[in-house]
């Protein structure tokens, strides 16, 4: 026996969302059918919200309400470092990491053969567009999986032509892992112990 159409179309849009399968995408429609109407009405209403008010900050591609994101605004920050990274996640899991007082770039991805992502997709124009003789470091934050490693590897070349002191996170985090699951010790470890590549 099908489920009706309306409840049917919710438990495909949760199945569409990322480490959901079919028994849990139906267990949380139940569960949103239970809710209360004013709950609902509110849940809908923030993922319409976050599609209309969150972009890309236009310096660094970090997520942000405004022009430009809080770090990038934030003159108290050591501006003559940057730290790249894939996502605006691992913004936020370096930010648990206190000693880190630079500013970010978010690259929004990886080099990817199977995706078919080359550094054309990636945030990498506007990273190159931000050096200047004040940047002292750019420190390569990509996590240490085969892609994250390849595009470090990438940047580097790209960045060494311009002469730009570029650094990568030390091997303290496990291999196929990722920064945003990484605690703040090992996440200090890995920034303190940073190399030159
Ligand atoms: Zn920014």
């Amino acid at each position: 026996m099908n489920y009706p159409q309306s409840f049917q179309d919710l438990v495909d849009c949760f199945k569409r969302l990322p480490g959901i399968g079919g028994k849990s995408a139906e267990r949380l429609a139940y569960y949103i059918l239970s809710m209360d109407k004013s709950y609902v009405e509110e849940f809908s209403d923030s993922i319409k919200n976050i599609q209309e008010s969150i972009h890309y900050c236009v310096k660094c591609g970090h997520i942000c309400e405004d022009e430009f994101c809080d770090i990038c605004k934030d003159k108290n920050r050591d501006q003559d470092t940057i730290c790249v990274v894939e996502d605006s996640k691992d913004v936020f899991a370096m930010e648990k990491v206190k000693e880190y007082n630079g500013l970010y770039h978010v690259l929004h991805g990886t080099m990817s053969i199977l995706d078919g992502k080359t550094i054309e997709d990636l945030n990498v124009n506007s990273l190159f567009e931000r050096l200047d003789d004040s940047i002292k470091e750019v420190i390569i934050a990509t996590n240490p999986t085969r892609e994250g490693e390849t595009t470090a590897l990438y940047l580097a070349k790209l960045l060494a032509k311009r002469n730009i002191n570029t650094t990568r996170i030390a091997n303290g985090l496990p291999i196929g892992s990722n920064i945003d699951y990484a605690d703040e010790l090992t996440l200090l470890k890995s920034l303190e112990g940073r190399k030159k590549i």
